[in-house]
C-alpha cells in the first residue's frame, strides 16, 4: 500500500525518506510542495527524477474529492461537501471575518458523541480524518476560492480530542513554516468534554485556542443534551479547565448553544455564572439553530440578550456569536454526514 505523504509530519517524512535510502533535508521541499496544494510528484520540480519516480512508485499524495458548494448570499460564507476515497464524505465551511479568512474542519466521519442537538450525531461515528484529510479541507478551499486562509477551527463533524494522534500530526503540519505556517493562537479545538485528554492540549499545544462545548449549568440539564457528560460531569470537567488555564496561562471558552426552554432561564444563567465565577474565560452564546430532526429550538433574539446581560452582570466575559452561514445550513450544530 502506498504511504500518503500528507498524513505525514516533518519528522516522519524525514524518516521515511531515509528508510527509502534518501538524505531526509528532501522532506522540507517535498513538505512544501504539498502545502504548496502539489497533486503530484511530477510536479516537485526541484527533486531529481530519480526521486520523483521512486516516490511515485511508493507514494501518494491523497485529494478530498469537492461534491458539493454552497454559497452564503447573506455573508459570503462557503460550506463545503467533500467526499472521501472510501465513500464517506464530510463538511467544512469557509467564512469572512474581519480579523481574517476561517475555515471550520471536521476531524472525524460522523461522530460517536451523541449530543442530541447536534445534526453530526445522527448516524453515528463512520471513521477518524487522517491528518492529511483534515489539512486537505484547507487546502482545497483555499484552491476553490482563491484565498489565503488563517485561521482555524476543529469545530466541525467530529469530536478532536477522540482522533487525538491525527489531530496532533494536522496541527504540527499546518503550524510548519514550510506548511501552512498558520500560527498556533490562530488554531482553535473544540470538545464536548473528554477530560482525560484536556492536559494533553496543555502539554503538546499550550499555546493554541481551547473551546469546551459546556450548553448548560448543571448535571441534569447537561446528561440531556450531551451523554459524554455522564461519564465526566461539570465538576470534574470544570476542574481540568482550571486547570488548563492555569498552566497554560490562556484564556478558555465555553461554547453554550441556548436552547429554548431548556437551559436559558435566568436562574440557568445564574447558576452558569457561579460556576464560572474566578476562571479566565469568555462564554460564547449560541442560538441553537434548528436541525429538523432534534426537535430542539433555539432562543430567541431578546431572550439570548437578557442572557447575555445577565451573566455580563455577574462579571463573566460575554457575547452572543454572529451566525454566518445559517441560510446554507452551515451554522454550528448543523453540520451532518451525508453517506453517498
Ligand atoms: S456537537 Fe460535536 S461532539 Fe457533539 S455529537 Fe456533534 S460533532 Fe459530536
Amino acid at each position: 500500500m502506498k504511504t500518503d505523504l500528507k498524513d505525514l509530519t516533518m519528522k516522519e517524512l524525514e524518516n521515511y525518506l531515509e528508510r527509502l535510502g534518501e538524505k531526509k533535508f528532501r522532506a522540507k521541499q517535498i513538505f512544501s510542495w504539498i502545502y504548496k496544494g502539489a497533486g503530484s510528484f511530477g510536479e516537485m520540480t526541484d527533486l531529481s527524477l530519480e526521486l520523483r519516480q521512486k516516490l511515485e512508485e511508493n507514494a501518494e499524495i491523497k485529494k478530498l474529492r469537492i461534491l458539493k458548494v454552497q454559497h452564503s448570499e447573506k455573508d459570503g460564507t462557503r460550506k463545503y461537501l467533500f467526499g472521501l476515497e472510501d465513500g464517506n464524505s464530510i463538511e467544512s465551511v469557509f467564512m469572512k471575518y474581519k480579523f481574517g479568512n476561517t475555515v471550520c474542519i471536521s476531524s472525524q466521519a460522523g461522530c460517536r458523541m451523541g449530543c442530541s442537538f447536534c445534526a453530526s450525531a445522527i448516524n453515528g461515528l463512520q471513521r477518524n480524518l487522517t491528518a492529511g484529510e483534515m489539512a486537505d479541507q484547507i487546502l482545497s478551499i483555499e484552491k476553490d476560492t482563491g484565498e489565503k486562509v488563517g485561521n482555524i477551527v476543529v469545530m466541525g463533524t467530529g469530536e478532536p480530542l477522540d482522533n487525538y494522534e491525527n489531530l496532533s500530526g494536522f496541527i504540527r503540519n499546518i503550524n510548519d513554516k514550510s506548511g501552512l505556517n498558520i500560527g498556533m493562537r490562530n488554531i482553535t479545538v473544540s470538545t464536548c468534554g473528554l477530560v482525560p485528554k484536556i492536559p494533553d492540549i496543555a502539554a503538546d499545544f499550550p499555546q493554541i485556542n481551547l473551546a469546551v462545548s459546556l450548553h448548560a449549568p448543571n448535571d441534569s440539564i447537561r446528561n440531556k443534551l450531551m451523554p459524554i457528560s455522564r461519564r465526566y460531569p461539570m465538576d470534574e470537567l470544570l476542574k481540568a479547565c482550571r486547570r488548563h488555564v492555569g498552566l497554560t496561562g490562556r484564556r478558555i471558552t465555553f461554547e453554550y448553544a441556548l436552547v429554548r426552554g431548556v437551559n436559558d432561564s435566568d436562574r440557568n444563567g445564574e447558576e452558569l455564572a457561579d460556576k464560572l465565577r474566578g476562571l479566565n474565560c469568555h462564554v460564547n452564546l449560541i442560538p441553537l439553530n434548528r436541525v429538523a430532526e432534534t426537535g430542539l429550538y433555539g432562543t430567541e433574539r431578546a431572550d439570548a440578550e437578557r442572557f447575555c446581560a445577565l451573566l455580563e452582570k455577574r462579571g463573566i466575559q460575554v457575547t452572543i456569536r454572529r451566525e454566518l452561514g445559517s441560510d446554507i445550513d452551515a451554522a454550528c450544530g448543523q453540520l451532518r454526514l451525508i453517506s453517498d
